[in-house]
């Protein structure tokens, strides 16, 4: 069976950006959950396009409003990078060459993703699953999630996606986990034929893994369907917050964020790590 990208069986889209208010308040009211996906243009190699974490969070994020209901938020499509451990496994992965990387710094992607929360809850949403295709600094997201819901009762989750598969599927960086991921979403996304130029092209090695040869679609949508099926045990499971909320002007969620400000330096991507 074809699955239709981004919508329900009869075409419905389940993006918030793709809505127009009828569908959009029937759909909220049916089930008030939003799906906001988080990723990244960086290196995947050379074989797969830039976009695979932000793509993977995408499908993910419209699989699971398509199946069980809710509304997929605008994205967010630049992330945390070049800090911390990541500015390590750039120079480790990528070397001099210019990644051509969409990283932002973390308090400017830990503040957006803060008020983006804000918008959910503002539009009536009463549960958030945040998925980030890219993994690494989910644990800043979850302490501006940890704060939010000390300010407002709404449950917010968030995983990245190796998250939603650990001890079922082993995660990696543009190798045979996220090559078969995108192999499954977007097969014309990936030229499995320019594997081997790691060792020829200018580029390098481009972040490419060593074992992304052994990729297949089917491994693909065994991992995919298993981060679809947590999803949806995570949504259950967070239930639903307060129904009845005053709107959130920009100040009433301040103090969340000077909340997370104070904790700067326990940040997983706070600082510049060497060596
Ligand atoms: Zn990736």
């Amino acid at each position: 069976m074809m699955t239709v990208y981004g919508t329900v069986g009869h075409g419905e889209p389940v993006r918030w950006a793709e809505l127009k208010p009828e569908e959009f308040l029937r759909r909220l009211a049916e089930r008030p959950v939003a799906y906001l996906p988080m990723g990244m243009v960086e290196p995947h190699g050379h074989a797969a396009a830039f976009g695979l974490d932000m793509i993977k969070a995408e499908y993910l994020c419209d699989e699971a409003a398509a199946r069980f209901g809710g509304i997929v938020a605008p994205p967010q499509a630049y992330h945390i990078h070049e800090t911390g451990f990541h500015s390590v496994w750039l120079e480790e992965v990528v070397g001099e060459v210019n990644p051509r990387l969409g990283g932002l710094p973390p308090d400017v992607v830990m503040r957006s993703l803060l008020f983006q929360l804000r918008v959910c809850v503002n539009a009536g949403f009463r549960a958030v699953i945040v998925v980030s295709g890219q993994n690494g600094a989910q644990g800043d997201l979850r302490l501006v999630a940890e704060e939010f819901m000390k300010l407002v009762p709404v449950p917010v989750v968030v995983r990245s996606d190796p998250e939603l598969v650990r001890g079922t599927f082993p995660g990696d960086h543009a190798g045979r986990y996220e090559l078969s991921q995108l192999l499954h979403i977007r097969p014309e996304l990936v030229d499995m034929s320019r594997l081997d130029r790691v060792n020829s092209d200018p580029l390098g090695r481009f972040a490419q893994n060593p074992d992304a040869h052994e990729a297949t679609a089917e491994y693909g949508e065994q991992i995919i369907e298993a981060q679809i099926a947590q999803i949806r045990g995570l949504a259950d499971e967070a239930g639903l917050g307060t129904a009845d909320l005053p709107t959130l002007s920009f100040d009433d969620v301040e103090p969340a964020w000077a909340a997370v400000e104070r904790q700067r330096p326990s940040w997983v991507s706070y600082g510049s790590v060497s060596g």
